[in-house]
């Protein structure tokens, strides 16, 4: 394209953009409504406004190019309509000189100052008023700066107006864009051509056809997240690998046949555990791959259901996979598989990017060869080396961590494993029927027995002192305190913007070796080795170390039941969603817990987060309370899901196009599993091209 050279183009990469589809793709994050010149007369004092005035001398900045006072002295180009005089001021732009021309006519639009010496307008934008902007040319003018005006997401250094332009010079191809809509559907919901879509959340005629744009364009998102889902399902519904080990396969594991899931534990299991497990049983039994989330609030025993899941497969003579998001989730699940596993004969190991080369050479021939069971890891686990010789179960821990298609990688591995996906986001049921519409959903909506509420109090600084007397207390009696600080601390630390200073997991740990001497306190973070983040949860887990003071890297998963009482600083820093993470940490055991908001913060939201926190418990209501409280967004760590792909759509908050979509795709992969039919093939490639990109 004309006006694009190398240097632009990498430009445009970073933004995403490499194509002309791309670009047009690359919508405005707002607008900025121009289409009324104002009087240069009626500019109000910081009021952005489009006015359109003649140039009466243009005084150019003094040639010392050099040091700070040059900065200091603007070009200055004076100019007027027949209402009044008004400055434009342009510091350190000497690429402006040229641009505007003595008696010359053109649009400006900035952001007005008056005071004691006039109107001026710091750096406005300009262009030449022409003699058909006279003549009302709409689609003309806004691409020029008048009309709704787009403002883009920019790379540094570039101005709007450029981008405005090659987004207008990319506009024909909109109309060779083909529909991905099937046209039934565009019809019966009444959805805008997706070639006026694309003009006009771009260049809108009016709020009209914005609005028009804006609703098929998030209602195309959320239907190709949809179609896809289903897509995936039906292509995965296909037969599973072999159920019975032929004769050349390795023999399976050396295994007592009548062990059952009830016997790993030395608890009994709740009754939700045990009706999710049957439910696994009846899937893996079934004739298709099982494809199914289990959805539990913090704590509700997701763990054990999974080693219920590995033991059937195992069972069953196949190798189980569990995938945790970070090292000490992956190291917590393998001691626990471990303990659980003593008795059985079944192999488990542990698989993170931190074994040695022997170490990794023996589970890789393990898993290859059949001897290994059951494969506790992280990403380590997807690497193309690691060759499982029967895998028939894919588990993956806190789901939302992981993209689709590092779930789809692992379960690649295997010939049509059955997939357990767990999470514990707290998101109102219907929203996560239709977040998950590819899986079958088992509920954990029961705590293990003895559970008692965490006790969460919501308190400023000025009883921060009371707090930690409290913990002194907690550790006397025998418990173990977790404290949480939003930021790491230490020299690299860049200053925050934030409105209250930020405490710092390092000064804190520092802080509070000094005042509870007896105590073992270790911080431990994000920017620490491999190694010693292990030795540190290990320590903690062994009670070993009495307080572990922690960014938010302790969020998901850690269990230490010995741990009765969090404190968390700066708590404003956080959402409802990952406070209620956070505390779900404390309570694991019998023993009364305790949680502790510390923020000196004003923010009514922050306040209103800490208040609902302090008197709810249930994850799923305080789902349903931070969508109201909040609106929707990545609160709940939608963005995580594997949703990033959404430029306009927000699914909680487009929650009812959700809902359209949702039953409209489900509809039409019903009629057509393959999307094999006529007028259904650009939606075919669209979901393919995302599935197969890595
Ligand atoms: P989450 O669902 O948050 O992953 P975990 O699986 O880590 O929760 O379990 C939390 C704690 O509850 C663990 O210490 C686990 O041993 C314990 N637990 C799980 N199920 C039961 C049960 N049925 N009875 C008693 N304790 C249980
Ligand atoms: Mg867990």
């Amino acid at each position: 394209m004309p006006g694009i050279g190398a240097k632009r183009a990498e430009g445009l990469e970073k933004l995403g953009i490499e194509t002309l589809e791309d670009l047009l793709r690359h919508y405005p994050s707002r607008y900025e409504d121009r289409r009324r010149a104002v009087h240069v007369s009626s500019l109000k004092d910081g009021e952005a406004a489009l006015t359109r005035v003649f140039v009466r001398r243009v005084i150019r900045a003094p040639a010392a190019s050099r040091g700070a006072y040059a900065s200091r002295i603007p070009m200055k180009v004076v100019c007027c309509d027949e209402s009044g005089e008004m400055t434009l001021l342009y510091f350190n732009a000497r690429w402006m000189s040229g641009v505007f021309h003595e008696g010359a006519e053109y649009w400006v639009y900035g952001t007005p100052k008056r005071d004691f010496y006039g109107v001026s307008m710091a750096h406005p934008e300009s262009e030449p008023v022409r003699e058909k902007d006279s003549e009302e040319d709409a689609e003309e003018s806004s691409a020029k700066g008048a009309g709704i005006v787009p403002v883009y997401p920019l790379t540094a250094g570039w101005s709007q107006r450029y981008l405005r332009g090659i987004v207008r010079a990319a506009m024909p191809v909109a109309a060779l864009t083909p529909d991905i809509l099937p046209e039934g559907i565009a019809a019966e919901r009444r959805l805008a051509p997706v070639a006026y879509a694309l003009e006009n959340i771009h260049f809108p005629e009016d709020e009209h056809g914005l609005n028009a744009a804006r609703y098929r364009l998030i209602y195309e998102e959320l239907f190709v997240f949809q179609a896809r889902l289903f897509y995936a399902r039906a292509q995965g519904s296909g037969p599973k690998g072999p159920d019975e080990p032929s004769p050349s396969d390795p023999e399976p594991a050396p295994f007592g046949p009548g062990i059952e899931p009830g016997d790993l534990f030395p608890y009994e299991l709740t009754g939700a555990q045990q009706r999710s497990i049957e439910e696994i049983r009846r899937d893996m039994a079934g004739k298709t791959p099982m494809r199914r989330l289990l959805h539990g609030d913090v704590g509700s025993g997701k763990t054990a259901v999974a080693a219920a899941a590995a033991l059937l497969a195992v069972k069953r003579g196949s190798q189980a996979a569990v995938m945790a998001p970070t090292e000490i989730l992956a190291a917590q699940h393998y001691d626990e598989f471990v303990r659980l596993f003593q008795d059985t004969g079944v192999r488990v190991c542990l698989l993170t990017s931190g074994l040695s080369p022997k170490q990794k050479r023996e589970v890789k021939d393990g898993l290859q060869s059949g001897d290994i069971a059951i494969a506790i890891g992280t990403h380590a686990l997807i690497e193309p080396d690691i060759v499982f010789s029967r895998l028939g179960l894919v588990v993956t821990d806190e789901q939302h961590r992981f993209g689709v298609r590092q779930r789809m990688r692992l379960r690649e591995k295997g010939e049509a494993p059955d997939t357990l996906v767990m999470t514990a986001t707290p998101i109102p049921r219907t929203l996560a029927l239709m977040l998950y519409a590819d899986l079958d959903v088992s509920v954990l909506d029961e705590m293990p027995p003895g559970r008692k509420p965490v006790a969460t109090r919501f308190i400023n600084s000025s009883k921060r002192d009371d707090a930690y007397d409290f913990a002194g207390r907690v550790m006397a009696a025998g418990g173990q305190i977790y404290v949480v600080a939003p930021s790491i601390g230490g020299e690299e630390e860049t200053e925050d913007a934030g409105d209250t200073p930020l405490a710092s997991a390092l000064e804190l740990a520092e802080e509070l070796t000094a005042r509870f001497p007896e105590r073992r306190v270790a911080a431990l973070h994000g920017r620490m080795k491999r190694e010693n983040k292990e030795e540190i949860m290990r320590g903690f887990a062994s009670g070993g170390i009495d307080v572990l003071v922690s960014t938010v890297i302790i969020e998901v998963g850690v269990n230490v039941p010995n741990a009765t009482m969090m404190i968390i600083e700066n708590a404003e820093r956080f959402g409802l969603a990952g406070l209620h993470q956070l505390r779900g940490r404390v309570g694991r055991g019998a023993a009364k817990s305790y949680c502790v908001l510390i923020s000196d913060s004003d923010s009514e939201l922050a306040v209103k987060r800490c208040e609902t926190l302090a008197r709810e418990t249930d994850g799923f209501r305080i789902a349903e309370l931070d969508l109201e409280l909040r609106g929707p967004g990545d609160l709940f760590g939608l963005r995580q899901h594997g949703l990033a792909e959404f430029r306009l759509a927000d699914p909680a908050r487009h929650m009812e196009i959700l809902q359209m979509a949702n039953r409209d795709a489900k509809e039409l992969l019903k009629r057509d599993p393959g999307l094999a039919l006529p007028g259904h093939e650009a939606l075919r490639r669209i979901i393919e091209a995302e599935h197969g990109e890595d």
